[in-house]
């Protein structure tokens, strides 16, 4: 296993390698600590020890520089048990350098140890990531990020707008050094006060007219207006993996729109522009959508292709992505019920032929419970920390399915329940159990108890006495069976 360390330069990733370097090297090592005193520590720490090569990607990180590193690792150690390799920023390496690198990081020589570290572990691929233990450095909330940059800038008399502030958190994600670093950058460039448009032209953010139209078109399935945005963009020299980014981000935001009717961010008319686009899509084609960009980010992360890989990924979403959601077709069906254009089997007193039957689906999953009523237990307190934490910790799908569910506590299991039910492809994600695990590990974190985690539907009541079934719970599974 390489050791893998994540996280904001700030919190002394680059100092926790070299101390984990020791660790493992030092023969008296106590409790995981070296000793700092035996031959192996001291020649260590005074930097003369040539078993430990430190490399700082964003610098070396030609192909060459790999090689040599490659070459190397046949090498026994000389005085050490191991050779290590402390890799810093190790996302910045040049795809050939990486490739190059593949090999020797996916079967490595017993005698030696990776440890890579980075601000960015989604750049690296998983087949890396699996070979690795990872080690998160806790990134620093978006407010405090904005208190502290306005403390800097009252001391350095910088004239600054709130919602420059958030947007300066917002990028630099949880990077204390991100953020004043973009923060110089606008002073470099700019006279007079900072605000929000002068940083999104600096940091080559591409205008939110141009994410939104991107994603509309993906929305309405007009592949035409989605190549002439990204022209555009194209044109003004921004960057794609930029331009995707936001647009995931953007997406993600429709999402958290459609679940909270909530957005901080945005402006008013950026705000309505949201809901329009929302309107049109289902949560579940929205989910879809995000997980289609994503891999798209993936697939373009190595790619010397990047141009058409992006364009093809976004027209493959123009005709992939449903535009009428599940919930329009069931309001339409209702819609024609009313009318009595449908009648409905529901019960055995109808004596026409069904065109239309609907009936609550056994859920597949063993994790999935449909009850009516609920058993008797406490509300898990933890519960609104647990989901905020997936979402910190870059869970998003988990977490989205999440939104608007409870916790009950019922003996050693953790009945989380879903109101209104869920959709299938919520399902498919809640029930995979990396994300149960996930889940578990979470409540554990937070109250230090281990629950089973258990789903419940509810409340389902097939016994309704009318024609008139309600599709209030859309988010019901049911069989629409047309004839
Ligand atoms: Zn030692």
């Amino acid at each position: 296993m390489h050791i893998f360390l994540m996280g904001v330069e700030e919190l002394g990733k680059t100092s926790a390698a070299k101390i984990l370097a020791r660790a493992i090297n030092c023969p008296n090592s106590k409790d995981g600590e070296p000793c700092n005193e035996c031959e192996i520590c001291k020649a260590m720490l005074e930097g003369r020890l040539t078993d430990v090569v430190e490399m700082d990607a964003a610098s070396n990180n030609s192909v060459e520089d790999i090689r040599s590193i490659r070459e190397e690792v046949n090498f026994l150690p000389t005085i050490a048990k191991y050779r290590v390799y402390i890799i810093d920023e190790v996302h910045m390496l040049s795809t050939g350098a990486f490739n190059a690198l593949l090999k020797t990081l996916e079967e490595p020589p017993e005698h030696v140890k990776f440890i890579l570290a980075t601000t960015e572990p989604q750049k690296l691929p998983a087949t890396i990531l699996s070979r690795c233990q990872r080690f998160d450095f806790k990134k620093i909330s978006e407010e405090d990020i904005v208190k502290r940059l306005k403390i800097i800038c009252k001391d350095s008399n910088i004239e600054i707008t709130e919602e420059a502030l958030k947007l300066i958190a917002v990028l630099s994600e949880g990077a204390m050094r991100d953020s004043i670093s973009i923060l110089e950058r606008c002073m470099q460039d700019s006279e007079g006060k900072v605000t929000e448009e002068k940083i999104k032209e600096l940091v080559g953010i591409p205008k939110i007219e141009h994410i939104s139209k991107i994603t509309e078109s993906m929305v309405e399935k007009n592949a035409e207006k989605a190549l002439e945005t990204i022209d555009e963009v194209i044109q003004e020299g921004k960057d794609l993996n930029n331009l995707l980014w936001e647009i995931i981000k953007y997406v993600k935001d429709i999402l958290v729109y459609k679940a909270t009717n909530k957005l901080d961010i945005y402006s008013k008319e950026e705000i309505n522009k949201i809901k329009e686009i929302s309107d049109k899509i289902s949560k579940e084609a929205i989910l879809k959508l995000i997980y289609n960009l994503s891999e798209l980010e993936n697939n373009m992360k190595w790619s010397t292709q990047k141009t058409i890989m992006f364009e093809t990924g976004i027209i493959k979403n123009c005709i992939e992505i449903p535009n009428e959601s599940l919930e329009q077709r069931v309001e339409k069906l209702e819609k024609q019920i009313k009318n009595g254009n449908i009648k409905i089997a529901n019960s055995e007193k109808i004596e026409t032929k069904p065109k239309v039957s609907i009936k609550p689906q056994e859920p597949k999953i063993q994790n999935f419970e449909v009850k009516t009523t609920s058993e008797s237990g406490e509300y898990f307190s933890y519960w609104n920390d647990v989901i905020n934490k997936l979402k910190s910790s870059g869970k998003i799908m988990v977490y989205t399915n999440l939104i608007n569910t409870r916790a009950k506590q019922v003996n050693d299991t953790l009945q989380i329940e879903f109101k209104n039910g869920l959709t299938a492809f919520g399902k498919t994600v809640l029930s995979k159990p990396e994300n149960i695990n996930e889940i578990s590990n979470i409540v554990n974190s937070l109250c230090g108890k281990q629950f089973k985690i258990k789903y419940i539907e509810g409340n389902i009541n097939p016994q309704k006495e009318n024609n008139n079934i309600n599709l209030d719970g859309i988010d019901i599974p049911i069989n629409i069976i047309e004839e």
